[in-house]
């Protein structure tokens, strides 16, 4: 039978926690007794530097049901990406397959019933993706739904409506830990792994109590830490606007020569308005292909695996 660990990230979530445990003790024991997971499931707390009483509360979940409740305590703050990693990356030894959610179970612990059955089936990581966004304020949808559509015009692949509420199983955890580096976005790592996948849908819900962690300036944050620690794109286009201002100034020289000859402008202008944009296009040119330098260095020292290996067939 799989043991279960259900991975749950908490930063300042004294209101929540407690309802959180309780649901998902509760769902822990409903598969459990369908005989799909173990008893000796368990769910995991990763307290990210709370300032509130988090960890008190996670420690007497602890003391009232030591087997069903575990806790991992951060020294400090490091954000949502990192808690969840230092939660994962706990729980790989411990368990056959993992569930990550927020503590506000805002996401549906309903289908994480469908998520073992598709790891039964053999899916090493399923996705929970949002139906539609009905509870998120108009402004949290538009800025969330530009956030996945310019992410993906960056180049970085990801699963659209999805957070990170997902099932990875034991070996796609093993491979996630080969990724080092440090700006981490886990929703662009995940897709990079493997495996077989597959996607369950459910409505999200409101935060069960308190108020989002996540304000305008920390998601903007992340989406900047996703492109930037996922694509060189951004230097690829400094390099094609480049390319661009020096045909242009070709066209404006021209038009600048033919002034010239006509014989209506400054003296000066000519040679002036041509080495502006010459310049400035050979310039812009340069700085670009320097960056595809770096960009490549970028990629060399996050020292990525380069494949991960499912099956040998040999003797
Ligand atoms: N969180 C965290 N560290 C932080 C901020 C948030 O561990 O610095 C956790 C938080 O406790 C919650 C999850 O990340 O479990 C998602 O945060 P939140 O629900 O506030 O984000 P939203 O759903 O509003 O995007
Ligand atoms: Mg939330």
């Amino acid at each position: 039978m799989d043991r279960l660990a259900i991975v749950v990230p908490c930063y300042n979530e004294e209101e929540v926690l407690k309802i959180a445990s309780e649901a998902l003790r509760g769902v822990i024991k409903d598969l459990s007794d369908k005989g799909k997971v173990s008893e000796d499931s368990f769910i995991l707390f990763v307290n990210d530097g709370s300032k509130d009483r988090t960890w008190e509360l996670i420690e007497e979940e602890h003391k009232a049901y030591p087997s069903l409740v575990k806790g991992v305590k951060l020294a400090g703050n490091v954000g949502h990406q990192f808690a969840l990693t230092a939660g994962l990356i706990t729980a790989k030894d411990m368990c056959d397959v993992s569930v990550s959610i927020d503590a506000d179970l805002q996401d549906d612990i309903a289908v994480i019933e469908e998520m073992i059955d598709k790891f039964h089936e053999g899916k090493d990581i399923v996705y929970g993706v949002r139906k539609k966004r009905t509870t998120d304020s108009f402004f949290k949808r538009f800025t969330a739904q530009s956030f996945y559509k310019f992410m993906n015009a960056m180049g970085v692949k990801s699963v659209y409506n999805h957070a990170d509420f997902r099932l990875m199983s034991k070996r796609a955890l093993e491979n996630f830990s080969e990724y080092k580096e440090t700006n981490l976005f886990l929703r662009g790592i995940v897709p990079l792994i493997g495996y077989e996948t597959d996607c369950v849908y459910y409505d999200r819900k409101e935060r069960v109590a308190g108020e989002s962690k996540y304000p305008l300036k920390k998601m903007l944050a992340l989406a900047f830490n996703g492109i930037s620690s996922f694509s060189v794109k951004p230097i690829t286009m400094i390099t094609g606007l480049g390319c661009l201002i020096v045909l242009f100034s070709i066209v404006a020289a021209i038009y600048a020569l033919v002034s010239y000859f006509v014989g209506n402008v400054e003296p000066g202008w000519t040679s002036l308005i041509l080495s502006i944009w010459f310049l400035g296009g050979v310039q812009l040119l340069c700085i670009g292909l320097i960056g595809q330098y770096i960009g490549k260095m970028y990629i060399e020292v996050k020292r990525r695996p380069r494949y991960n290996i499912e099956k040998i067939l040999s003797d």
